[in-house]
């Protein structure tokens, strides 16, 4: 499957430095496009101008959250067809920080994934242990949880992303070993075989403390169908190596 590598950008870049990393990228894009789907997830306030500027262009755009309802009193909220009026083809929703940050519950997450999907979005769907779960031996366990209760419920072929980030890993600079994120990314191709109708149309990205220098090893692992990438998606070269890596 041709891997995905997705960049989330999280709440960095104003309109100066948001746009020139983005023209950035879309003529590198344009220049020597990499053997893989690329992706950027800039935040909200940029995404309409970015989403102008990468037009025609082979970087697809993408919220890093949304709402499950498609408009209403949700004051500072933002709707998935808000996200594809703004020229986005996927959603970030789960991530840890949101879970963390906003208690966002696996039904929450779950309601905004078929949200996403109901406005013609590509949810990425995030899960991950904490270190706590992972020294307990708990990861396998906490990634099924969330599976089972943040997947929506019926997802065509090729409509859905899931990411594993487990939370320890996240800006941190620590990664699981190649063994472990096998482990990982089997037992979700296992789990996603048990509830959509294309589990192998799914791609699996990893994330956290993916760079420039770990980008190979990661994304050669079974099952690792791309990557989200946070820290290092703000800097174009570090992208762009981890990009032609996943070619
Ligand atoms: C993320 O937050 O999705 C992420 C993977 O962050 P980082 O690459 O900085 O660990």
């Amino acid at each position: 499957m041709r891997k995905l590598i997705a960049g989330n950008w999280k709440m960095n870049g104003l309109r100066a430095d948001g746009t020139a990393l983005a023209r950035d990228l879309a003529g590198r894009a344009a220049k020597a496009p990499p053997a893989c789907d690329l992706l950027i997830c800039p935040p909200a306030t940029l995404l309409a101008e970015i989403g102008s500027l990468l037009a025609g262009s082979r970087i697809a755009l993408g919220g890093q959250d949304c709402h499950a309802d498609a408009k209403g009193a949700h004051t500072g909220d933002i709707s998935a067809p808000m996200l594809k009026d703004a020229g986005c083809a996927y959603a970030i929703v789960g991530h840890s920080e949101r879970r963390q940050n906003h208690h966002e519950t696996d039904a929450a997450v779950r309601a905004k994934a078929t949200a996403a999907l109901g406005a013609g979005l590509i949810p990425i769907v995030c899960i991950g242990e904490t270190a706590a779960q992972r020294d307990d031996k708990e990861h396998l366990r906490v990634c099924g949880g969330q599976i089972a209760g943040s997947l929506p419920e019926i997802v065509g072929a090729g409509q859905l992303v899931v990411a594993y980030e487990p939370v320890w890993a996240i800006g941190t600079g620590r990664t699981p070993n190649g063994a472990e994120i096998a482990e990982v990314h089997a037992f979700i191709r296992g789990e996603l075989k048990k509830r959509v109708a294309n589990p192998d149309a799914v791609r699996i990205l990893y994330g956290g403390s993916v760079n420039a220098k770990n980008a190979a090893e990661i994304l050669a692992i079974a099952n690792v169908d791309g990557a989200l990438v946070g820290g290092a998606s703000l800097d174009a070269a570090s992208f762009w190596t981890i990009a032609q890596a996943a070619g």
